[in-house]
């Protein structure tokens, strides 16, 4: 038994270990993948205040250090099911069943599917949602490599991934709108960037291959023109969506899937918490997830504190 348990071991899970590991309360992480969350998938971070640019893989690191050196107990497992409500959380796992006097949930996001067609089959033979794990098989120096690279999307994943993955290839930047989302600073770079290019108001209908995939069909949203263009790769970055399957029908979800919280991170089940990206909020960033999981840590340390009390005091 645990006083916390918190699923998902990204920035928001990692830092409300260590903030409430250091409140003394019993801390495990349940971590289906590799600590960090999407930090992994992310090169360079140029925005977590302290750092003027540190490496995601780097960074997931030494959060993790951090949480482990206070004491904090790290299962590799993938949660299924929850029973939120009652007083002792049940957390079932592909690792058996753990239960906790609180429980935060700190999932995340993963990339959503383009769903154009091809894009399930040419998966891991050239369709990618990670520059960082899958960009230097692009390299243009390895035989046959001189297509280039497709990225689809306009946010920021869009625009800075796409952006790296210039060092290994020319990249051809496909968006269904004539304007950027990202942020305006990395939109310059990427302007300024001899190595990309832009195809506006359009939409990849299909992804083209053999053994792997040889390009990309693209229909211009405005003419309804159709066109075939070459490509060794294509990065997929058109959003993300919250890993929430596990609380499905579950009343602490909106519509999209996002957990509702109000500002101390309190769902509106007594004793279940959440934070970061799985949150229903504004900017979803390494720092607001690990300042969500500090803040979910304390509350769910004032929360088992008011529950002892009320132990000890029936009457009162
Ligand atoms: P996540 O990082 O998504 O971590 C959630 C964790 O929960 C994951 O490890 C996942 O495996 C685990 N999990 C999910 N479901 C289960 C389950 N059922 N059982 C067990 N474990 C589970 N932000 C910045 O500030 N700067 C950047 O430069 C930046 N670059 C980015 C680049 C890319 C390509 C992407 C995709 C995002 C980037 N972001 C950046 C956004 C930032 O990474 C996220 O806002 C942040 O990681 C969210 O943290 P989190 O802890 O809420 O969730
Ligand atoms: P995002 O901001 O939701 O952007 C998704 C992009 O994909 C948008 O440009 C959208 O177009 C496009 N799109 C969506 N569905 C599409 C479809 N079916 N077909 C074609 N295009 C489609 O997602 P993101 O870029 O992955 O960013 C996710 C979060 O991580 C954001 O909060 C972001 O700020 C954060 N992040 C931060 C950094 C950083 O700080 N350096 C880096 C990466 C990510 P429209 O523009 O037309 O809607």
């Amino acid at each position: 038994m645990y006083d916390l348990l918190i699923i998902g071991a990204g920035p928001a899970g990692l830092s409300a270990a260590v903030y409430g590991a250091r409140a003394n309360l019993q801390v495990a992480l349940l971590e289906k993948g590799l600590p960090g969350g999407q930090m992994q998938n992310t090169t360079e971070v140029e925005n977590y205040t302290g750092f003027k640019m540190i490496m995601g893989p780097e960074l997931s690191q030494v959060m993790y250090e951090h949480a482990l050196h206070l004491g904090v107990d790290y299962h590799t497992a993938d949660v299924e099911k929850v029973e939120l409500e009652g007083r002792i959380k049940k957390v079932h796992t592909t690792k058996g069943v753990f239960e906790a006097k609180a429980l935060l949930i700190a999932t995340g996001a993963e990339p959503k599917q383009l769903g154009a067609k091809g894009e399930t089959e040419f998966r891991g033979r050239g369709v990618s949602y990670c520059a960082t794990c899958d960009g230097a098989f692009f390299n243009e120096k390895r035989p046959g490599m001189d297509k280039g690279l497709i990225v689809v999307g306009g946010g920021d994943s869009a625009v800075e991934e796409g952006a790296f993955l210039t060092r290994f290839n020319k990249v051809t930047l496909i968006h269904r709108r004539d304007k950027l989302r990202a942020q305006p600073i990395l939109q310059k770079r990427a302007f300024e960037n001899p190595r990309m290019s832009f195809i506006w108001d359009s939409t990849v209908e299909e992804i083209i291959g053999d053994q792997a995939v040889t390009g990309v069909r693209v229909k211009n949203l405005k003419t309804g023109e159709v066109r075939e263009l070459p490509a060794n790769g294509v990065f997929i970055y058109v959003g993300m969506q919250p890993n929430t399957d596990f609380l499905a029908g579950s009343k602490i979800l909106n519509e999209a899937g996002y957990i509702v919280t109000d500002e101390t991170m309190k769902t509106s089940i007594p004793g279940v918490f959440a934070a970061g990206d799985v949150r229903d909020k504004g900017l979803r960033q390494i720092i607001t997830a690990a300042s969500d999981g500090a803040i979910a840590a304390m509350s769910a340390y004032h929360y088992i504190e008011s529950q002892e009390d009320a132990k000890a005091d029936p009457i009162g």
